[in-house]
């Protein structure tokens, strides 16, 4: 569905759970967390249908997200069951990996298109003071576990934080070194609380790769729904990316939408702009779904807000609320 911008939505995040397994420094807080109620979050039918109405309106790409999904049961089911739906092409997930390995090989069979693991470091005390529960070797035997269960796209991602993982970003690259296995950096957003920590400038962490690595080359081919832009390394099987989405804005092509466990649909990450589809969903008919997703994507705001930071706290949602 084209937007009132003349963009291209094709490609929904969908968060179905808003609870993780860690809390990491710049997405949680320790305690003190205000859960959606098990009965407010959106159950899989729910789910299904609100996808299979997506995918009438031109959504043909959807990512798994949470919260940690993999803290929900039977994801494999799900993922199953958004295969099916006519005309989505690519299903994806996103996860912590912690508990991936166990799930791997029911996530490839279910029909997994590809898989984003988030990992910060490798640095196994860094690790743990990051995420403030989590074992990297959980992490790691995920990636290997996905990788010998065929998952045929695997995607590193790291939020490089000025300060606390600046010196494991070079070794974290090397994940792309002898496996197809592209690493990317997320610049760290304004959102939630990661309006605290410090932003690491893409070209300072692209002059440290080349200077561990060798020159970088831009990468003209095509890799995944997203803003990522991808590099070569020399001698590296994986790419390098990098999502830079405050200080290189591509919201002129942003093609996305979220839907929030509780079932609002979300049109901007940062703006706290979009639908709640709860009553729609209350009714027997689709009708009304429809028309309400029809609504919500064509008003999608035009760009995101960062640069202000009077406009910081116009999303009140953390990023775990959101799905990244
Ligand atoms: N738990 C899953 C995971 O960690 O991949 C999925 C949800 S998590 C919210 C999705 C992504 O958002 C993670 O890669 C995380 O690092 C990223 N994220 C969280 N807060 C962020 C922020 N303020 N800026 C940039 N990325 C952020
Ligand atoms: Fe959980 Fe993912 Fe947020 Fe970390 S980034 S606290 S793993 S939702």
């Amino acid at each position: 569905m084209i937007d009132h911008y003349g963009r291209d939505i094709d490609y929904a995040r969908i968060s179905i759970t808003d609870r993780c397994n860690l809390r990491c420094v710049y997405c949680m807080p320790e305690t003190g967390i205000d859960k959606v109620s098990c009965d407010d979050i959106l159950s899989y039918e729910q789910i299904v249908r609100v996808c299979r109405v997506l995918a009438r309106q031109g959504i043909r790409k959807l990512k798994i997200t949470g919260g940690e999904p993999l803290a929900r049961k039977d994801v494999p089911s799900l993922i199953a069951c958004l295969k099916a739906i006519p005309g989505i092409e690519h299903v994806s997930l996103t996860t912590n990996g912690v508990s991936l390995a166990v799930v791997a090989q029911e996530l490839t069979e279910a029909g997994l298109d590809s898989i984003n693991i988030s990992l910060d470091t490798l640095d196994p005390d860094r690790y743990r003071l990051l995420t403030r529960r989590g074992s990297v070797h959980d992490v790691l035997l995920g990636i290997a576990g996905a990788a010998a269960a065929g998952i045929q796209s695997i995607k590193i991602n790291c939020v490089p934080i000025a300060g606390m993982n600046d010196q494991d970003l070079v070794s974290l690259a090397a994940l792309a070194q002898n496996q197809d296995i592209h690493v990317r950096f997320i610049e760290m957003m304004p959102i939630g609380l990661g309006k605290q920590f410090r932003r690491v400038e893409p070209d300072l962490l692209r002059k440290l790769l080349e200077e561990a690595y060798g020159t970088m080359e831009l990468y003209r081919g095509k890799l995944g729904n997203g803003p990522a832009r991808y590099y070569s390394l020399p001698g590296f099987r994986g790419k390098i990316g990098f999502i830079s989405a405050v200080s290189e804005c591509f919201c002129e092509k942003c093609n996305r939408v979220r839907l929030t466990a509780d079932g609002v649909l979300k049109t901007c990450l940062h703006l706290d702009e979009g639908v709640s589809l709860l009553p729609a969903l209350s009714q027997d008919n689709d009708d009304l779904l429809k028309q309400q997703i029809g609504w919500a994507i064509r008003n999608k705001p035009a760009k995101h807000d960062f640069a202000s930071e009077a406009s910081w706290g116009m999303e009140r949602r953390m990023m775990s609320q959101i799905g990244g």
